[in-house]
Formats: C-alpha cells, sequence, structure tokens
C-alpha cells in the first residue's frame, strides 16, 4: 500500500471507536505533497463531520495553519505563545513565532530575496540544560539582560492571545523590542491595528513589572 493509503487506513483505525479527541502527531510528513492535501481535506472533514477535537502537532506551518483554529508555539518544551490561527500568524508576539513565520518560503522568488529577516538564527540549546530566564534568549534579536534572570510567564496580550516574552513584539509603544529588533521583525504588526491587538495600556511601566503583576493577578 501508498503512504497515503496507510494514512487513511490509520485514520480509519482511529475513528472507529467514535472518538471525540483525535490525537495526530505529524499527521502527513511522510507523504507527497499532492497526497497531502488529501489527507488533509480528510481530517478537515472528518473534524465538521463528527464535531471532532483535533490536537495536532506538527512542525509544518502550513499544516498547523489549515487544520488548527487555536495554536500553541512550542520552544525547548515551554509554551511561549498560543492563540488563535489569526493571532499567531497575522499578529505574532513572540520572536520565535515570527522567525518561525519569517522562515516560510514565499513562491515568489522576488519575495523570497526581499525578506528583511529569513527565520530563526544560531543552534538549538541543549533541553536538559536549557539557558537560565528565558530559553529563546541564546537565539532572540532582541534579547536584553533581564531575560537572563527572570523566566518570562505566559501573560495576556488580548482575548485568548497569550506570550511568554518580556517584550512582546505587538506591544504598542513598546520601545525596547521596536528600537533593538532587526529591520522587519516588529513590522509584521501594521501601526494601525496595533492599539486593537491588546488590552495593554500604553505606559512606561517596564514589562517586568508588568508581567510580575499579571502573575499576582493584580
Ligand atoms: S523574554 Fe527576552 S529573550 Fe525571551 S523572547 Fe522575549 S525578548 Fe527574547
Amino acid at each position: 500500500m501508498s503512504g497515503g493509503q496507510r494514512q487513511r487506513i490509520g485514520l480509519a483505525r482511529a475513528l472507529a471507536t467514535m472518538p471525540r479527541v483525535l490525537v495526530a502527531d505529524e499527521p502527513v510528513s511522510a507523504l507527497d505533497v499532492s497526497i497531502r492535501s488529501q489527507v488533509l481535506n480528510l481530517m478537515k472533514g472528518f473534524q465538521a463531520e463528527f464535531g471532532l477535537t483535533s490536537l495536532v502537532i506538527s512542525h509544518d506551518l502550513a499544516v498547523v495553519k489549515y487544520l488548527a483554529d487555536r495554536i500553541g508555539v512550542m520552544y525547548l518544551g515551554k509554551l511561549v505563545e498560543e492563540g488563535r490561527g489569526e493571532d499567531i500568524y497575522r499578529r505574532p508576539a513572540h520572536p520565535y513565532t515570527a522567525g518561525l513565520i519569517a522562515a516560510i518560503p514565499e513562491p515568489d522568488p522576488t519575495l523570497e530575496r526581499s525578506k528583511s529577516i529569513r527565520g530563526v538564527v544560531g543552534e538549538l540549546p541543549s533541553a536538559v540544560d536549557p539557558p537560565s530566564g528565558c530559553r529563546f534568549r541564546t537565539r532572540c534579536p532582541i534579547a536584553r539582560e533581564v531575560c537572563a534572570t527572570v523566566e518570562p510567564t505566559l501573560t495576556r496580550l488580548s482575548g485568548s492571545h497569550r506570550v511568554a516574552c518580556h517584550f512582546p513584539l505587538v506591544l504598542p509603544g513598546s520601545a525596547v523590542a521596536r528600537e533593538h529588533a532587526p529591520a522587519g521583525l516588529t513590522t509584521l504588526v501594521p501601526e494601525d491595528e496595533s492599539d486593537a491587538i491588546h488590552s495593554f495600556k500604553k505606559t512606561s511601566t517596564p514589562m517586568v513589572s508588568r508581567c510580575e503583576n499579571d502573575r499576582t493577578g493584580r
């Protein structure tokens, strides 16, 4: 049997007991591109037809974007950003998420060449002995001193959009992010949309204090 046929059989076996939740770990990573779309459409159809909740684990952002209503981005075993697909793809707040999205190749070679950011640079640190503070700090283009000592916690930006970063990219007036990000990184969010993105007030209060306040519920 072909890879696509085997994957369909796997889906049929998983659905035979009429589950309410389906966990799919890299469901189409081993398939040809032409077969991928067929299997993805099948999964999408099942979601609608059976009211199925799917937990999809994937490194392929196109797959995640197509299947998921809510997306959680993980780095070195920690959830760094969570939100609706629209939040994650149009308004990424974490530098790692922004780097991942920037790494998606553009079909148009001219557009691809004109990109100001290319993705996430540097080596992945050891998960056994992760960096202190923020685990992403060794690869983050806007890391500051505080990032090495204080681990950021998941903090609500708006609605269900949450991020674990001291200097979220979408924060209006986030001077640190805008001053220190490479050209193009913070322009992922149109200026005129930024005020509607979240409920943080424009203030000079350092982000670290605000994150700590959120942790204590104040
Ligand atoms: S907390 Fe600091 S190092 Fe971590 S992602 Fe945010 S800015 Fe970068």
